[in-house]
């Protein structure tokens, strides 16, 4: 009843179009979802995503919800994911993954889902990390285990604006740590995060996650960017 005359009052937008959305629909409207740029490559073994891991970490699975469209509806929910306290976007879009991630025969014997940690400073400003409400979703749908502890950011990272490119790189390539036990051995790890570009972020986290006895990794972005 009160959610109901709150809806009257301010109606639900889409995120795409800005239309009323109807009581059915979350985020977005049916029609800007059918608009929407999936990659539906999950299936695809030689995904645009997976090519960007290719020769340089092994990935069981690799792959990404949507590409990312400057200016369009993907930049707009990632934007308002990341800054405008919007968690509940990932969570959404992970709703919508998960049906798809129940065919991937890769995934079956992921263990951790793992989201790329924040540093600790952006953490506290923004008082969460954009990717835990998408990997949570995966974690609760596909019934493997959310593991925020394990992979953390190194404390020796400095910020990186004034150092050049290769500084850059090496920084980013030690920039993760892991807290593991024995436990841990051989296990599967997923990891989440919002956008592919370079891939280097991911590599340097698969990497830490590698240095476990007999791990294995795979990897899911929200967004796809060339
Ligand atoms: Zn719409």
């Amino acid at each position: 009843m009160f959610v109901a005359l709150l809806n009257l009052l301010f109606p639900a937008v889409c995120s795409g179009c800005k239309g009323t959305l109807l009581e059915s629909e979350r985020l977005i409207c049916t029609h800007c979802r059918h608009d929407m740029p999936f990659t539906q490559h999950y299936l695809n073994e030689n995904n645009e995503t997976a090519q960007k891991f290719r020769g340089r970490i092994p990935v069981e699975h690799a792959s990404s919800v949507l590409y990312f469209n400057k200016d369009g509806i993907v930049q707009e929910l990632i934007h308002n994911l990341k800054y405008r306290g919007k968690e509940e976007i990932g969570a959404i879009i992970g709703e919508w993954y998960v049906h798809d991630l129940k065919n991937v025969e890769a995934l079956k014997s992921v263990t951790d889902i793992v989201p790329v940690p924040l540093h600790i400073k952006r953490f506290y400003k923004r008082g969460y990390n954009q990717i835990t409400s998408f990997g949570l979703t995966l974690a609760d749908g596909l019934g493997k285990t959310f593991n925020n502890t394990l992979l953390k950011r190194s404390t020796f990272a400095k910020t990186q604006t004034n150092k050049n490119r290769a500084d850059r790189a090496e920084i980013i390539g030690n920039a993760f740590e892991i807290n593991a036990t024995q436990a841990d051995n051989g296990k599967h790890f997923l990891i989440v995060d919002d956008v592919i570009t370079t891939g280097a972020t991911l590599e340097a986290c698969a990497k830490a996650l590698l240095k476990i006895p007999d791990a294995k990794v795979s990897i899911i972005t929200i967004a796809y960017a060339q």
